[in-house]
C-alpha cells in the first residue's frame, strides 16, 4: 500500500509568498528561507509587514486567490490521484493554502496553520509537530503504507531520503550537486511515470 506525498510549493504551485509579493506589490515580502534561515524571525518579519500595510487574512487570501497552479499540475495530480492515494505536504498554512486547493480539485493537504484574531490580523502561526515532512512520512510507514515523496527544498530531504522512493522535482544545481544519488525530474510526465513504477 503506497502514498504518494508531494511537496507544494515549487512543484504544485509557485512560490506563495513571493507570488504574493507581486499581486500585493510589496517586494518586502519577498524575502525568503534563503535570505533569512531563522523562520521564527522571517515569520515575524512578515507578519508585521502584512499588518503595517493593513492586511488582514480576508485582503491576502483575495490576493492569493490570483494565483495559479504551474501549469500542468492539476492535470498530473488528478492523473495521480486516480492511480493511488496521494498527500500533499506542505509547511505552508492551510489559510494560504486554500485557495490553491480549489484550483487542484482539493486534495487532502497537510500544513500548518496561522493563528489570526478576531478581526482577521494574522497574530501568529502555529507549526504542526518537529519535521513536518520527516515526521509524517513516518507516521504513515507506523501504519502500515509505504510512501514515495517528492519536493524541490532542503526540507524535502527528509521525506525524499525516508521514503520507499523519494525525488526531486524542479530543484536547484546546488541541491542536485550535493545530493547526485537522488532522481532529478523537470518534467511532470517523467516523475509520473517514475513514481508508478515505483509503487510496482
Ligand atoms: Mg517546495
Amino acid at each position: 500500500m503506497y502514498i504518494t506525498c508531494l511537496d507544494l510549493e515549487g512543484v504544485l504551485v509557485p512560490e506563495i509568498w513571493i507570488e504574493f509579493a507581486d499581486a500585493a506589490g510589496i517586494p518586502e515580502l519577498k524575502k525568503t528561507t534563503r535570505d533569512e534561515p531563522d523562520y521564527d524571525k522571517l515569520m515575524k518579519y512578515r507578519i508585521d509587514i502584512l499588518n503595517e500595510h493593513g492586511l488582514g487574512l480576508k485582503e491576502i487570501q483575495e490576493t492569493i486567490e490570483k494565483i495559479d497552479p504551474l501549469p500542468g499540475a492539476k492535470d498530473f495530480l488528478d492523473k495521480l490521484r486516480a492511480n493511488g492515494q496521494v498527500i500533499i505536504i506542505s509547511d505552508t498554512f492551510s489559510q494560504f493554502a486554500m485557495p490553491l486547493m480549489k484550483k487542484l480539485g482539493y486534495p487532502t493537504i497537510f500544513c500548518n496553520e496561522l493563528t489570526v484574531s478576531d478581526d482577521d490580523k494574522i497574530t501568529g502561526y502555529k507549526m504542526r509537530c518537529d519535521k513536518t515532512k520527516l515526521t509524517t512520512v513516518k507516521a504513515l510507514q507506523s501504519c502500515g503504507f509505504q510512501t514515495i515523496a517528492s519536493g524541490d527544498s532542503y526540507n524535502d530531504l527528509g521525506m525524499i531520503e525516508n521514503s520507499k522512493a523519494g525525488f526531486l522535482f524542479r530543484t536547484t544545481d546546488e541541491i542536485k550537486a550535493k545530493y547526485p544519488n537522488l532522481q532529478a525530474f523537470e518534467e511532470y510526465t517523467d516523475l509520473y511515470d517514475t513514481i508508478i513504477s515505483a509503487q510496482k
